[in-house]
């Protein structure tokens, strides 16, 4: 019924909450994950965007649908008022 709130920015958050391949720097957007190593590996099995991020204490992986993701709001709503600039 919660939602998992992770912050963006956190490091404790960083470390736990991985990319499913396990790396660590993902990016959020409005519905999916992006990793950039993901991106920049040749393996077929890392796909750069996913819909899941895994946390590494409980080996889960949780949807998007199911994290709040504290600061990811606030970025969002600084680039949509730039945009429309
Ligand atoms: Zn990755």
């Amino acid at each position: 019924m919660s939602r998992r709130r992770l912050k963006v920015d956190d490091e404790a958050d960083r470390w736990r909450f991985r990319c499913p391949a396990g790396h660590r720097n993902w990016e959020a957007t409005n519905n999916h994950f992006f990793c950039q190593s993901c991106s920049r590996s040749q393996d077929p099995d890392h796909d750069p965007v996913f819909h899941e991020l895994r946390d590494l204490q409980t080996g889960e992986l949780i949807d998007r649908d199911e994290l709040v993701l504290d600061g990811y709001e606030d970025t969002l709503r600084h680039l949509g008022r730039t945009a429309d600039d």
